[in-house]
Formats: C-alpha cells, structure tokens, sequence
C-alpha cells in the first residue's frame, strides 16, 4: 500500500513517525474515516467539517486551509486503485517529550492510509447484527472524535468473543451509540427514532445523512433518547456509519427485534443511503 505521512506519499514500509508523538503517548489525536465506493469518496465535505470541529475542540494547531485534503484522498485512492474501501485520516498534536501539559509548538502529525473492504455486499447487511448491551465508561465528550477508542474496542472485542457482533452502550438507561456507529430504532408506528445529539454521542456523518433522505422520504424522524426496553420491542433497529452504511440489528442481548430478521424500513433506508451516496461521490 502506498500511505501518506506529513506531506509525502510513500509505501508503508517507509512510513515513520516518531515514538514521542502524542497521538501514540496520549491518543491526543482525532480521526476521520470516508468510505470508497465506485473508486469515489462518500460525504467528504461533511468529514471535513466535523474534522475541523474535532481540531478545534482539543486545540489542535492543524490549519486544513494550509493543505489540500482531498487532493490527498484522491491520490491515496488513485494509487493504491481503491475501487471499495476507506481512507482513514489521522492528525496528532505532534512529538514532543512526554509531558501531562501539552506542547504550544508542536508540529502536527498527519497521516493518511486507505483499507480495501466490500462495504456494499458487506454480509452483515444481509444477515443482521446481533448485540449485547453494556454500560457506556467512555468519556463524556464523545463528539470529539479522538483516538481513544480502548473502551469501544474493548467491548466490541467482548462482543466477538461471546459470538455476537457488537455493542450497544448504555447511560441512564438509554442506548448512548454502537462501538464504532449511531444507534437507531423503528417503532411499530413507523418512526425513525434516533438518539439527538449532544456530548454523549459521535455526530455522526451517515446519522445525518441518513436523516435528511429518511425525512425526504417521508418517513417520519423523532430525534429522542430511547431505551433499551423500546429498543427490544421495536419493529426494527440499525446501526450507521461511514463503512457500515445502514446496517440491521436483529439481536439485542440475546432476543430478537421485531422478526429478528432484517426489515423493510431498514432495507429501504440503506438503499436509499447508498442511492443518494453514489449521486454524490467526490472524484
Ligand atoms: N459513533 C461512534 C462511537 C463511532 O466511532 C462512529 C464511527 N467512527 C460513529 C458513531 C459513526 O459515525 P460516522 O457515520 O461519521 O462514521
């Protein structure tokens, strides 16, 4: 693979970075992932914003003006001929000698590398997620996309060893978010219910977009907190985000939703999300 480091393309062998960098020391870093299809980027625009926010909210002295991000995505598709996939974008605060207070002058650190993955026959659209519940430990501000994914992972690890796909987090009794996705059910009424934001979730990029089509669509959304009580009684649930899309759960903490099968409101707005994605690819 060819990856990108601080403004040079090279193949990953050579790719460098220094042991002190604080994104390894402190996961003082934040992240984007932009899903590939057709060989095109997915809601770029969007990532870009959210990525600029992230920055922003930890103090991270990267000036997206200063480079041409998706000048770099498209060369990073072109030269690794990603048809199907990802590109994963990183920038920490910089090396600087290990320290609790964070450096004034570091230079940030950017990286760049792309993942080849079936995203639109991807088979747990066709089958369904099973998940358990578990409490949400993680930090209290989620919409910062940091690097800190140790809990997450953690779980999400859990999840797999006891033979299911995943995790749903729990605060207060409400489903917080997925390991790595929003969380969203439908209620026998037909309404898209889905947590609103705040701190206690990623904002995420296909959670909107998801919104805006289902709305388009004339498929009614509630933007509340649910419980995982309602999410057990609903008629359908499903999880988004940048690589998943829109993907059915089927399970959660062992009993089914709904028929336990993928449902309809779910096939359909999954459609309609790749539908609209694809109208929209940046090249
Ligand atoms: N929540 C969490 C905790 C996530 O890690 C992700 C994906 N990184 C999402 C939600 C989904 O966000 P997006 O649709 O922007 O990928």
């Amino acid at each position: 693979r060819i990856v990108h480091v601080n403004g040079s393309f090279l193949p990953e062998e050579s790719a460098r970075l220094s042991i002190f960098d604080r994104g390894l020391l402190f996961a003082d870093a934040v992240y984007e992932v932009t899903a590939v299809i057709d060989g095109g980027l997915v809601d770029f625009d969007a990532h870009q914003r959210r990525l600029r926010r992230s920055l922003g909210e930890l103090g991270i002295a990267f000036d997206p003006d200063a480079w041409d991000l998706l000048g770099v995505h498209r060369e990073l598709v072109q030269r690794n001929d990603l048809q199907e996939g990802l590109v994963y974008l990183q920038i920490s605060r910089g090396a600087a000698d290990r320290d609790f207070v964070q450096p004034t002058g570091a230079e940030p650190s950017v990286i760049l590398f792309t993942q080849s993955l079936p995203l639109l026959d991807a088979p747990a659209a066709a089958r369904g997620l099973r998940v358990i519940t578990r409490p949400d430990l993680r930090w209290h501000r989620r919409d910062i996309k940091t690097t800190q994914l140790l809990y997450p992972s953690m779980m999400k690890s859990a999840a797999v060893e006891m033979g299911v796909d995943d995790v749903w987090m729990v605060e207060n009794g409400d489903i917080t978010e997925g390991s790595s996705s929003n969380a969203h059910i439908i209620t026998v009424d037909g309404q898209l219910i889905t947590r609103p934001l705040s701190h206690d979730i990623l904002h995420g990029i296909t959670r909107a977009a998801v919104l805006d089509y289902a709305a388009e669509a004339g498929i009614e959304v509630v933007e509340r907190p649910f419980s995982v009580a309602e999410a057990r009684s609903a008629r359908e649930a499903f999880a988004t985000s940048a690589t998943a899309f829109v993907t059915p759960v089927v399970e959660i903490d062992g009993g089914p939703v709904g028929d336990g099968v993928p449902g309809p409101g779910t096939d359909r707005i999954r459609a309609l999300y790749i539908e609209r994605s694809r109208e929209r690819l940046q090249f």
